[in-house]
């Protein structure tokens, strides 16, 4: 059995810049959109002042290369190294509802790590809570998940961003932070258990 945590990545908003690729499906400037952001309001629709539907009509449209394709942020690379020396390293994503997310999600882990075989670490679907156990330490930027994930048995860290309620952290320093909250954490696990 292996005695390292699983640390289990989020994709959006965490390793993938898929608010910046979503706003410019919509044919809305990135930088307008932060500069009027609520710092806590999780919804970039309703940044966008769009409509649900309209909202993920334009996104769909893109298919498969939009998920494919998606920027990652400048620390997806140090966050994931980093996380790669204190555990085993999973991405734990939500596909939306079009089946060409799951597809085109997978493709982007491809590219990220490099080659078709390297990218077997992960899981989609939606009820990340599912995966809770006391040695699965979940890093993610959306509060319910986080939530769910910890009152379900897990460790749960939220990653800050503008859209949630660390964001007063949401700066350069947060790869580093994050890093460090993660080493916290499995210093304080307990004996484990099971697998
Ligand atoms: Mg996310």
């Amino acid at each position: 059995m292996n005695d390292r945590p699983n640390i289990l990545l989020d994709m959006d908003g965490v390793l993938v810049d898929f608010v910046e690729g979503a706003i410019l499906a919509c044919g809305a400037s990135v930088e307008e959109c932060y500069r009027k952001w609520t710092p806590g309001l999780y919804d970039v629709v309703k940044v966008l002042g769009i409509g649900e539907e309209e909202f993920w009509r334009k996104v769909e449209s893109k298919g498969e290369d939009f998920w494919a394709h998606l920027r990652q942020y400048p620390w997806s690379r140090s966050l994931y190294d980093g996380c790669s020396e204190f555990g085993e390293v999973f991405f734990l994503t939500k596909p939306t509802l079009d089946p060409k997310s799951c597809s085109g999600k997978v493709r982007w882990m491809q590219a990220f790590l490099g080659g078709r075989l390297a990218a077997r670490n992960y899981l989609l679907g939606p009820p990340k809570y599912l995966c809770a156990k006391p040695w699965n330490i979940l890093v993610d930027d959306c509060e319910p998940n986080v939530d769910l994930f910890a009152a379900a048995g897990g460790k749960a860290i939220l990653f800050p961003q503008v859209w949630n309620r660390r964001h007063a952290q949401a700066n350069s320093l947060r790869c580093e932070r994050m890093l460090c909250e993660v080493e916290e954490v499995i210093r304080g696990l307990p004996a484990r258990l099971g697998p």
